[in-house]
């Protein structure tokens, strides 16, 4: 049996993994590479596979780093079920048809550009459009969390809670039959424990291969008290000041986890009435699906809703869908929050607000997620003095605030104690990380767990099964040798 690493290979995006047996091929994901234009580039090349040719695919969860290619690959001839479980089914709905528009709108913005500048090559194509979407949608196959599915003779799955957003799941998977069997476990993105709304990620008890994410796999987050304890402090600030804090958010995970930590506050009477605006159509509509899901919501949510609090609903909210009413946030009187995509301020409504805001010295824009390298959102972070908005400098007045303690994905203390209770490992894959962390990671299992780990690169193949008593290459031993990180000190 061979693995094969095709994306989020010492990458964050992408990810696309190949189980190959004698009895037939399972891919795990198929996700969008994004960030910088060489990455998106890699969109558009053909799959390292024949996808007629795969007989399954695997879904961990619905974000497009790890769906996104599921459109190219239907239409590049896959034909097998998707499997996955029934909120990430729900949310691919949603996030693919978003997928599918900003496709279609690139295209046209080339398309315009290719005209103007001359007719070089071909004519700009989006990479998938909207009726790519249903034949996609088609495919996909609702698993229960927890249960074992026989997909094919010589393949079983189960999934479990990942605790990263609504719906994710750590896979188990067992390729072939009785005792010629080999499990192989892949992590997905992995949550954070104690994690608003969703359930801790679950431990797994035995595996023989793991392949596990490294987002955070070099840092620590700072303690969950102290988080919420600074933003409640800039709510009650930007109350007092009569001013109006700015939240840009990923529409399906940060966005929630914004308003349940808002929830809190105004459930307990800490903050008084105060107008929240949840200005995305794509974000509100995530939310919808985020609610209806509440059996998987943990226990301190589930508890809320026992005595009749929604975690995610509050006196003050307010949805708005349509361009009207996002327009007529600016003309209302007092402090509001508002709470608009895109996440790293490189498109959508945020950026209207961003204009109408970033001027005013007691405004506040607080970043809560992850702002990749040449964006907007990551220009501000890095405390840039005059901001481009629709073609024109602003200067940059407002304070710019950062909380990582929103981040959906476990730091090094969470990714070990996670990898720890996995017994009888015989090999682990590091991926789904920056190159420099990935590494460091699989250094770090090796030296605290006694872990066999390798950090693959791009279109890397390994064989598994069999006694695999080989010794580590040369490789290995160098990733290995990797001096210890600031955090795997101070863990
Ligand atoms: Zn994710």
């Amino acid at each position: 049996m061979r693995i094969s690493f095709f994306g989020a290979a010492r990458t964050v995006t992408g990810s696309q993994y190949l189980l190959s047996t004698d009895r037939g091929r399972v891919l795990v994901d198929c996700g969008m590479f994004q960030g910088r234009r060489h990455m998106r580039e890699q969109n558009r090349m053909d799959f390292h596979f024949n996808p007629a040719k795969i007989d399954h695919v695997i879904l961990t969860h619905a974000h497009i780093d790890h769906c996104g290619l599921l459109p190219r690959l239907v239409a590049s001839g896959f034909r097998g079920r998707i499997t996955t479980t029934e909120p990430t089914a729900d949310l691919c709905e949603i996030l693919l048809l978003d997928s599918a528009h900003i496709q279609e709108e690139d295209a046209r913005y080339d398309l315009k550009k290719w005209k103007r500048h001359g007719r070089g090559g071909p004519p700009p194509q989006p990479l998938y459009t909207k009726a790519d979407i249903p034949p996609t949608l088609e495919l996909l196959r609702a698993a229960e969390y927890d249960e074992t599915v026989q997909i094919a003779p010589w393949l079983r799955a189960r999934f479990t809670d990942a605790g990263h957003i609504m719906g994710s799941a750590i896979v188990e998977l067992w390729l072939g039959e009785g005792a010629d069997t080999t499990k192989v476990v892949f992590s997905g993105d992995l949550g954070n424990v104690g994690q608003p709304l969703l359930r801790d990620p679950q431990p797994v008890d035995e595996a023989d291969y793991l392949v596990i994410e490294s987002t955070y796999g070099n840092r620590l987050h700072v303690p969950a008290a102290e988080h919420d304890a600074a933003f409640a402090r800039l709510v009650k600030n930007t109350i007092q000041r009569r001013a109006h804090l700015i939240i840009p958010a990923f529409s399906v995970g940060r966005t929630q986890d914004v308003l349940y930590e808002l929830n809190k506050l105004v459930e307990s009477g800490e903050i008084k009435h105060v107008p929240v605006y949840l200005d995305s159509p794509l974000a509100i509509r995530a939310t919808k699906i985020v609610r209806k899901h509440r059996d998987c919501f943990d226990a301190e949510a589930q508890a809320m809703l026992a005595v009749g609090d929604q975690p995610t609903d509050f006196p003050g909210l307010r949805f708005t869908p349509s361009v009207e009413e996002s327009k007529a946030i600016n003309r209302t009187e007092g402090p509001f929050i508002v709470i608009s995509a895109s996440g790293m301020c490189t498109a959508g409504r945020i950026r209207h607000h961003l204009r109408n805001h970033i001027g005013h010295k007691d405004d506040t824009v607080l970043l809560v997620g992850f702002q990749a390298a040449g964006t907007t959102g990551r220009y501000l972070q890095d405390g840039g003095k005059d901001v481009r908005l629709f073609k024109e400098w602003y200067p940059v007045k407002a304070d710019v605030v950062s909380l990582s303690g929103f981040s959906a994905h476990a730091d090094l203390k969470g990714l070990l104690d996670w990898a720890s209770q996995v017994k009888g490992v015989k090999g682990v894959f590091v991926t789904h990380g920056e190159e420099s962390t990935c590494l460091d990671f699989a250094a770090t299992l090796h030296r605290k767990l006694g872990l066999k780990s390798y950090a693959p690169e791009a279109g890397y193949a390994a064989e598994l099964g069999g006694d695999d008593a080989d010794d580590a290459t040369e490789e290995m031993k160098t990733i290995w040798a990797r001096p210890a990180s600031d955090a795997e000190m101070t863990l």
